[in-house]
């Protein structure tokens, strides 16, 4: 028995640094597909000049001044985005961002290229960040932990893939202070789908009230501290992450959820404050990789533990059951 518990728990760490090694491109890629597509639009919006003057009347009423000159040349600007290359996940392949050399997929091994090329591009030795193999191995092992606990079944892969998301959303946000509503979306889509298919062991409506509540919860937060400071404290992609969390991990785990991501959040604020790496303290610090990483914490630990240590959230879940 406990052979093949390791046994599942080797094949989860293998799976998990092949597809840590993807979740890499996805990080990279997908912002800049984000932004990529964000100025598409901006400028073809501009650029159809049959709308642009009824638009502006519209917006602007009659009497109004004239489109100013980016419209004029927002034609140009969308050529010239349009005539770049191609940008996907599967596509083009990986290149050495300084010199261009195609990584041979012998490159390609998960940390063990990194370590025979001794974190250096094997062309023009610009050094590899540590972030490449470091996101492989905390996939690889939390893919291993999930096969160590639920077995090479639909249920370890369905939580294999709730790390897998949670590890994009913790990077990118770092990255980019952005959470991709395609991966939240997904996220929240599998979770309610995990908890109809009794995956997850959630009930449905603990599940669904989950994801209402993490939503609204983070909404009211974002709305009462907006009316108190002025300020925007966290970003709309927080609410949907949360909500995303609550279908996964029930109703009952919003509380724990929130309760450390914040402690983890507060804590590495004010490390970061004292150490001087925030000048401007009106600098938003991303919420998102604290709400991420605190998901992944309360699979790890264990729902018993966090029931346990979160004895607030039975009133809470008394409410909704
Ligand atoms: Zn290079």
């Amino acid at each position: 028995m406990r052979d093949a518990l390791l046994l599942d728990a080797a094949v989860g760490g293998v799976l998990g640094l092949l597809i840590g090694s993807f979740l890499n491109v996805v990080i990279h890629r997908l912002p800049k597909m984000l932004y990529r597509g964000w100025l598409t639009d901006a400028m073809a919006n501009l650029s159809s000049s049959q709308q642009v003057p009824s638009l502006w009347q519209l917006v602007f009423g009659t009497a109004s001044a004239a489109p100013p000159p980016l419209v004029a040349h927002a034609d140009e600007a969308l050529q010239q985005v349009d005539a770049l290359p191609p940008l996907g996940l599967a596509r083009p392949a990986s290149r050495c961002g300084h010199c261009g050399h195609g990584i041979r997929w012998y490159e390609n091994i998960p940390v063990l290229s990194f370590l025979v090329l001794r974190a250096r591009c094997s062309a023009c030795g610009t050094p590899i960040g540590w972030r490449y193999p470091a996101v492989e191995l905390v996939t690889g092992a939390l893919f291993a932990l999930c096969a160590w606990r639920f077995g090479l079944t639909l249920t370890g892969a369905a939580w294999a893939a709730f790390c897998a998301l949670l590890v994009c959303q913790f990077m990118i946000d770092l990255d980019t202070q952005l959470l991709p509503d395609s991966l939240n979306y997904l996220l929240l889509w599998l979770g309610l789908v995990a908890s109809a298919s009794g995956l997850t062991g959630v009930p449905l409506a603990s599940a669904v009230w989950g994801a209402v509540a993490g939503y609204l919860g983070l909404w009211l937060i974002f709305h009462l501290y907006r009316l108190a400071t002025g300020k925007e404290g966290m970003g709309f992609g927080d609410f949907k992450l949360l909500a995303a969390l609550g279908a996964w991990l029930g109703a009952d785990y919003l509380i724990a959820i929130v309760l450390v991501s914040s402690l983890v959040g507060a804590v590495l604020g004010g490390l970061l404050l004292m150490a001087g790496r925030l000048a401007h303290k009106d600098i938003p610090i991303s919420f998102g990789p604290f709400l991420a990483g605190a998901g992944l914490v309360c699979l790890a630990i264990g729902p018993d533990t966090v029931r346990a240590w979160a004895p607030f959230a039975f009133p809470f879940n008394a409410l909704i059951g």
